[in-house]
């Protein structure tokens, strides 16, 4: 999918709204920080055991907010979500995996529909995923880089075989079928991005539309929807969105290789780089292996997270941070102004407290509340 987009807005960093509350001379403790006077408090209550809990206004504004979500979900279909004008690169599944890379990093991209031109097939996503997998492999037989440097993408389900990684078949939507269902489809497979495949009325042929990935499906919503998502006050501790236990963290000098294996072994697609007083210095994405890998030079995997991330494009857009008090309504306020692709909680030492991704922002705004089986069948 080709991910260059027109350029968003000019913030570099969302700002932690909650700012610390500075001990100054003169000030009793406990006083309030500034965002503390915005949120509506809910008035203390003695509440009976047979009463039903009732609901504050600012739940009540914040289950519209998600109904109206839901709704235009609904209502749009994943065409509406496409640029006027795009570009589409296919690459054929014949092609070598070295050359695929270079292809990837010459156009600005990090990831292409596959299409298998013996069977005139649809073959699947490209990701950087498929290129972890490549290291594995070449970590797991590493007298064998001959062989891994005449691989093709159509050998990328024999790579994953031999790694004893367990093959997820690409799921894909109709292009004008709810927005709702394509992210209920991501989210069910884990996947971020999901190819449009329609069928070709003459030839009854698959044709790749598209592909969406999860940033532009919640960059859509919050374009659109100010309505809807200005009513989120809650904050993201209150409606505990994230992952706040267990975090894979690495430091600046740890091995490309073992960060990698972080990634693998915890299904993730970032790790934050943190110093010893636990401070976030930057985040490390699978989409910077790419680079590492260029040319074949599986070496330099060894180098340190540090000498990698000098190897982003100049464009690259920063990271993004947020604190556990800042609500949805301003998160959805950052991803409508700039190319936020995971937000990293910090303290107001801009110490990590979590990490924020896009999965757990559409989980929230599709199933938060709801009951039963939430994904239509594939
Ligand atoms: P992602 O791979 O970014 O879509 O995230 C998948 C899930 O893993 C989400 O629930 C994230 O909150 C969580 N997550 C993301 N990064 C990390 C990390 N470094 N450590 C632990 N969990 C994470």
């Amino acid at each position: 999918m080709d991910e260059v987009e027109p350029k968003d807005g000019a913030d570099s960093r969302l700002p932690a709204s909650n700012a610390a509350a500075n001990i100054r001379p003169g000030h009793a403790l406990p006083f309030v920080a500034p965002s503390s006077y915005l949120r509506p408090k809910t008035k203390p209550r003695t509440i009976s055991m047979s009463e039903p809990t009732p609901m504050s206004p600012i739940d009540e504004e914040q289950i519209q907010g998600l109904k109206g979500l839901r709704d235009f979900l609904k209502k749009r279909t994943s065409y509406d979500v496409l640029p006027l004008s795009f570009r589409l690169i296919v690459l054929d599944n014949d092609l070598l995996i070295k050359k695929s890379l270079n292809i990837l990093i010459q156009n600005g991209i990090v990831s292409a529909p596959l299409w298998d031109s013996q069977n005139s097939r649809f073959a699947g996503l490209l990701t950087s995923t498929d290129y972890i997998n490549v290291i594995q492999y070449y970590c797991q037989f590493p007298n064998e880089l001959d062989n891994v440097e005449k691989f093709r993408l159509s050998n990328l389900r024999e790579i994953e075989k031999a790694i004893g990684v367990h093959t997820i078949e690409t799921v894909s939507v109709h292009p004008s079928r709810p927005l709702f269902e394509a992210c209920s489809r991501m989210l069910k497979s884990r996947a971020r991005r999901i190819p449009l495949v329609d069928i070709d009325d003459e030839t009854g042929r698959e044709t790749v539309v598209s592909v969406i990935t999860q940033y532009r499906i919640l960059k859509f919503i919050a374009v659109n929807t100010e309505q809807h998502t200005s009513l989120l006050k809650k904050t993201i501790q209150e409606i505990r969105l994230g992952t706040y236990k267990n975090l894979a963290t690495c430091k600046m000098t740890d091995s490309v290789l073992d960060v990698i294996n972080l990634m693998v072994v915890h299904n993730i697609s970032a790790v934050p780089v943190i110093d010893k007083n636990n401070t976030v210095l930057n985040v490390f994405e699978a989409v910077d292996v790419i680079p590492c890998i260029k040319g074949g030079a599986y070496d330099e995997l060894k180098s340190t997270v540090g000498e990698a991330l000098t190897k982003r494009p100049e464009d690259f857009q920063g990271i993004y941070t947020c604190t556990e008090g800042d609500r949805l309504e301003s998160i959805f306020q950052t991803i409508r102004q700039s190319r936020v692709h995971r937000l990293v909680v910090v303290d107001d030492d801009h110490k990590l407290r979590g990490m924020l991704s896009l999965s757990d922002i559409l989980k929230y705004v599709l199933f938060h509340g709801e009951e039963g089986d939430y994904f239509p069948p594939s």
